[in-house]
């Protein structure tokens, strides 16, 4: 028998885990850790709210958790509860899966001003993340930046955007749709460095903001290259400045006509937050593009805001005793091996990059250096040994069945029309487990 404890319960995990049975069918041991007591991880707290169709993908890791040999173990830190070196004495392998969680720094003058926020921190308040869920953004200013041109800039821009009827059938948490019902904004600029070319947008979610009730997407049409050197790009990217270029033909009369226009700024490397006791503006500097990367052209202007939003990336948690790659800000391996028995998957093994599916071959693929690693097992305790620990150390693990119980309290409690009404502060959720 081989016992693999796995660190994070989100995609990462759960293709592991699905991995695993698939290697060694009834012969391995799968426990799932995560510190909340909720299983899914970025499908619950990082995917957008309104994108409830990639939330589905959890049906499947759902089917994984609820058979015999796969165990969602809930509430249990790694690191502080039980630590990694005594989950390597208990299991054969211990993998980390426990994605990018925290947002990469800007290292510029004023980024802890208040309401300037990181984007894994925005999105963990609207989408009920227990250690964001008190964030409280303040949105009477009219203006907000949103630094960076990927997917997550697209989500923040679209969440600030949508009316409360455009949140029906999302399970945007009821606390941020009471704070965006307050908002007085009238213009969102989504910053990049480099140029409509080099944009991280995916074509489907920028196509989104063609359909908001509210606001409509501006393009200076001056700042979109030549149409035909969009044929040397690969087709996603094409399709995506195709957008552009729609948002770009928009006539100017439109937007009088809707409250909240979302204005692209590209060739725009923000230098400083500015602010004196709140966040006021944005000190921008004009770059060119050169080889690929943004250079300064030492010309300034400031962009007025109220709320920043920095979404440039994230990184992965340290865990005490494992080592840190500080500047990729993810753990060092080598195909997913860290040290002996000790092994990384998902965003914590590649960074945050790639789409939900990326991370099922990258489980499949730690399984098998696994497979080669450690053979029939070392006869390991595995679950026993962790439980025995567990029990001497008083730790409230909340298992799978416990989560299913808390999961049909959030759908009971669903406002209409919505699929659940997440708790959002672990009290809550283990008083929801019942006894
Ligand atoms: P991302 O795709 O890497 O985009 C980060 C953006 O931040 C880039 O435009 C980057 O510009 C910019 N940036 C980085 N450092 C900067 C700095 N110091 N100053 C100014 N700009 C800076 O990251 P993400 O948006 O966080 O997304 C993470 C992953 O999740 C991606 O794979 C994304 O596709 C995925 N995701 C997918 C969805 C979806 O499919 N619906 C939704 C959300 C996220 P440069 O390119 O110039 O570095």
């Amino acid at each position: 028998m081989r016992h693999i404890a796995i660190i994070g319960s989100g995609p990462a995990g759960y293709y592991t885990a699905e991995a695993a049975q698939k290697q060694w069918g009834d012969d391995v041991r799968v426990d799932i850790f995560d510190m909340l007591p909720v299983p899914y991880g970025l499908i619950r707290t990082g995917v957008a709210p309104d994108h409830q169709s990639i939330k589905g993908v959890a049906r499947r890791y759902e089917a994984t958790a609820l058979s015999e040999n796969v165990r969602f173990v809930g509430n249990v830190m790694v690191g502080k509860d039980v630590t990694v070196e005594e989950l390597q004495g208990l299991y054969d392998a211990v993998v980390l899966a426990t994605g990018a969680p925290h947002d990469r720094k800007m290292d510029l003058p004023g980024e802890n001003l208040p309401n300037v926020y990181g984007s894994a921190a925005f999105v963990g308040w609207y989408n009920g993340h227990p250690m964001f869920a008190n964030l409280d953004p303040d949105l009477s200013g009219d203006t907000a930046v949103v630094i960076g041109m990927g997917n997550v800039a697209l989500d923040v821009t679209r969440i600030l955007s949508k009316t409360r009827e455009e949140f029906a059938g999302s399970d945007i948490v009821a606390h941020a749709l009471d704070v965006l019902d307050t908002s007085k904004l009238r213009r969102i600029v989504i910053l990049g460095r480099r140029g409509p070319h080099q944009i991280m947008m995916t074509p489907k979610e920028l196509g989104e903001l063609s359909h908001l009730s509210r606001a409509a997407p501006r393009v200076d049409p001056q700042d979109l290259p030549e149409v035909g050197e969009d044929a040397l790009l690969e087709p996603g990217l094409r399709k995506s400045v195709n957008h552009l270029r729609s948002f770009a033909a928009i006539p100017a009369s439109h937007y009088g006509d809707v409250p909240i226009e979302i204005e692209f700024d590209f060739y725009a490397s923000p230098k400083a937050i500015l602010g004196d006791g709140k966040v006021t503006g944005v000190e921008v500097e004009r770059t060119t593009v050169e080889a690929g990367r943004a250079v300064g052209t030492g010309e300034t202007y400031v962009i007025p805001a109220g709320l920043v939003v920095c979404c440039i990336g994230y990184q992965t948690s340290r865990i005490p005793g494992v080592p840190f790659d500080d500047r990729a800000g993810r753990f060092p391996n080598d195909e997913g091996r860290i040290l002996p028995g000790l092994y990384c998957v998902g965003w914590a093994r590649r960074g945050p990059s790639g789409t939900i599916g990326t991370n099922r071959p990258d489980g499949f693929s730690v399984i098998e250096k696994i497979a080669e690693d450690i053979g029939a097992g070392a006869g390991k305790q595995g679950r026993p040994g962790f439980d025995a620990l567990a029990q001497a150390r008083g730790l409230d693990v909340v298992t799978f069945r416990d989560w299913k119980k808390i999961e049909a309290e959030e759908e009971a409690r669903a406002r209409e029309g919505a699929p659940r009404e997440k708790f959002v502060r672990v009290e809550e959720m283990i008083a929801a487990r019942g006894s």
